[in-house]
This record gives C-alpha cells, structure tokens and sequence, in this order.
C-alpha cells in the first residue's frame, strides 16, 4: 500500500513514516498544501494522511481541492485540534476520518485498514485467494493450514497482488503501490521479490497462485476454480 503523508512537522513526518515502514507501507511525505495535487497525480496513492494546519494550503482546502479534481482514495485527517467543529469541517470537506495528535501509531494504522477495508466487497478483514489468506492487521499469510512469515516488501507485494485477484498487474503499477519515490527503475528488485514469494507460497504445491503473464506483469490467481 503506498501513502502520502502530508504533515509540516518534520519530526511528526519522521515518526509517522517510521511507524509506516514499519507496518510495510511505502510512504512518500510531503511537507505543504500546495503540491498535494501535484503529488496526488503523479503517483496511485492508495491512502492519503492530511495535517490540517499546514503552509501554503490548508489541509480543508486541500481535501476539498483532491475531491474536486476526482481523487477517491480514502483521507485520513491528522489534527492537533479536537474540537467538534473541527472535526464537522474535515468531514464536510471530503475526509472519510479524523485522527487527533497525539496519536498511538497502532490506532493510526488500525483506522487506515478499515479505511482501505471499505473498497473491498465483503468488508473482510482477511484477503483470500484459493487457499492463501493474508491477514493485514498480522502482516501473515496461510497456505491452507500453513503459516507463512513474510518480510515487509514481501507482504507489501503480495497484499497489492490479492487486492486485485485475477488481474494482470503491471511492473509499473506494482511498484507505484508497493514502492516509494526512492525506487530506481530499471533494477530487479520485483523480480527478486516475486521469486521470493513464489517460493513460499508455491514451490511445491501442485495449484500454483502466482503467475507471470509474459510481457505484462503478474497475477494471483486460484485457476483451478477459475
Ligand atoms: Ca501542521
């Protein structure tokens, strides 16, 4: 999952983007309201965290600016400010939640998942494909009645694959979810992370989940029931 934290305090920026990292989100962190959008458009953040006293443009303003050009993405608004108006104005701007700092990062990362939950189709906690569930809370997956460790980029990969089951996924569109700005195209490292996987998740088995599609990028899938 990859997330844009907007915040102007770098040491509140530093430790959300510890907290992140260490939950297997790659974060990108901008520190004003006026290059959001720019932000916003050039990469598919899958979550947005907005300060709402922020230089240049206000985090209200901002919301309000990210639903008019068409953004959908769920935005969690991070305030010092508690009071109910408040809390009414971010909503009433295009918030779907509100967080006030100070914040346990478990709370945090707690509300991002129901947050991201509320796409999914039947509001499951657990992504299933076949017999493989991956539990976002745990960052653990299970083969059938196996459990399966997985390392941060690796789940990171393989939460983006069963996000979107039975769909081709390009080298492109995995690294704008799973990376951050600091990923250097044209290195191996998908490859490396999907050899990874394949060998915990399929090496093995007989029903093999994932595929590479020549050319285009990679799928999971269950296509014995498919
Ligand atoms: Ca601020």
């Amino acid at each position: 999952m990859r997330v844009l934290v907007v915040e102007d305090e770098p040491r509140m920026a530093q430790l959300i983007r510890q907290g992140l990292e260490e939950e297997s989100y790659a974060v990108d962190v901008v520190d004003n309201g006026r290059d959001v959008l720019l932000w916003a458009q050039s990469a598919a953040y899958d979550i947005i965290l907005l300060d709402i006293m922020l230089p240049g443009m206000n985090g209200l303003d901002v919301c309000r600016q990210l639903r008019a050009e068409g953004f959908i993405m769920p935005i969690l608004m991070l305030t010092a400010r508690d009071t109910l108006p408040d809390k009414v104005k971010g909503l009433d701007s295009g918030a779907d939640d509100y967080l006030v700092k100070p914040f346990a990062i478990e709370e945090l990362t707690a509300r991002m998942r129901a947050l991201l939950r509320r796409d999914s189709p039947d509001k499951s906690a657990l992504l299933t494909v076949g017999d493989l569930t991956l539990n976002p809370a745990t960052k653990l997956a299970r083969r059938g009645e196996q459990v399966i460790e997985l390392t941060a980029k690796e789940y990171s990969l393989l939460e983006t694959l069963m996000r979107h089951p039975n769909q081709v996924l390009s080298r492109d569109q995995i690294i704008e979810h799973v990376w951050d700005m600091e990923f250097e195209s044209g290195s191996k490292l998908i490859e490396v992370y999907i050899y990874a996987l394949r060998k915990k998740i399929d090496v093995g088995r007989d029903n093999k989940l994932i595929q590479t599609v020549r050319g285009m990028g990679y799928r999971i899938g269950d296509h014995e029931t498919h």
